[in-house]
């Protein structure tokens, strides 16, 4: 298919049409991909984003969907862009969709896709954005991410969102190990889910504590919910409307999404560079270069600028 007639079929709500797409953003298929995301792009910029992270077994996934219900309740539709950091294969994860979202599995207006975070070429650093354009551009009113808060690279997606709630349970210091994490510095809003559990308004205590040392402009509401039976959940998405009114009032969504642009070109010119460089690995340029190198005819900074030389005119 081409690209422009595939741009059309997302963008007119085709499901299958946007599985392929969504397949392209994953494997990396740079040249289709392009062509897409330059459909898409002037598209984009409706939805609101909403990133879910918090360490493994806290509930994202129980809460993420009553969320959805939530959502769904208020007549929103609804794309899932789960980030799964353990599989290397999306195949894998494609029975984790079903399972993830069963509440929703017959409803239209909810779109569900699993995206692994290894074992594809430019990193989930390059896939993720492009994925979020492509959600936005099919006209979903909330693209929900969730990411598993355990390193860098998750805290690297959630920047993707407008609004990140970072969700926590009771128990076990969890506030303390979120805060060492760094993922408290970027919740906008902080969701203690497990609420039925002992502990949890000591985990709030500890948060309240820890943001007295110092917010900007939004000061980040914290939230019970008890995910499993969706206690708390329609006030948690208050919260997140809250926070998108206040972004966009305060000029502070313009900031964000100025950053997240600048953030994006340089990520594709960096991936584009590497793809270029690895494909003249296989060529007599560099093996060339090499020589001259390892013969001490060339110091390796003058090579690499003969090198990204050919690129510039390529
Ligand atoms: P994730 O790993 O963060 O995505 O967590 P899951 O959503 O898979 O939930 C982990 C476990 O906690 C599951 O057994 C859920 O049924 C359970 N769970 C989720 N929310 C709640 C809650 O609010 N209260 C209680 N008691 N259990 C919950």
């Amino acid at each position: 298919m081409e690209a422009a007639e595939l741009v059309d079929r997302v963008v007119a709500g085709e499901r299958r049409a946007l599985a392929r797409l969504l397949t392209y953003v994953e494997d990396g298929t740079p040249a289709r991909l392009r062509a897409a995301v330059a459909g898409l792009h002037g598209r984009s910029g409706r939805a609101a984003l909403v990133g879910v992270t918090g360490s493994p077994g806290v509930g994202k996934s129980t809460l993420s969907n009553a969320l959805v219900t939530e959502w769904r309740r208020r007549g929103r539709t609804v794309a899932v862009l789960a980030i799964d950091p353990t599989s290397p294969f999306s195949g894998g994860a494609l029975l984790g969709d079903r399972v993830r979202m069963q509440d929703h599995v017959l409803d239209d207006a909810v779109y569900v896709r699993s995206m692994a975070s290894r074992g594809h070429l430019g990193g989930l650093s390059w896939a993720a954005p492009q994925a979020l354009t492509v959600l936005d551009a099919a006209g979903f009113d909330v693209v929900l991410v969730e990411t598993v808060g355990v390193g860098q690279a998750e805290v690297e997606i959630a920047s993707l969102a407008d609004t990140t709630v970072v969700a926590l349970a009771p128990g076990m210091g969890d506030a303390i190990q979120a805060a060492k994490a760094g993922i408290l510095e970027i919740a906008d809003v902080y969701c203690v889910n497990k609420a039925d559990r002992e502990g949890a308004d000591r985990t709030v205590r500890e948060l309240r504590d820890m943001q007295a040392l110092g917010h900007g402009e939004w000061l980040a509401p914290i939230l019970k919910t008890v995910a499993a039976t969706g206690d708390g959940v329609a006030e948690l998405a208050d919260a997140i409307d809250r926070h998108r009114d206040w972004l966009s009032t305060s000029g502070v969504l313009d900031d964000r999404r100025l950053a997240r642009a600048r953030r994006q070109v340089a990520d594709i010119a960096l991936e584009t560079i590497r793809r270029r460089v690895a494909g003249l690995g296989e060529g007599a340029a560099l093996d060339d270069l090499a020589r001259q190198v390892a013969a001490r005819q060339l110091d390796p900074y003058a090579a690499a600028d003969v090198l990204l030389a050919t690129i510039d005119t390529a």
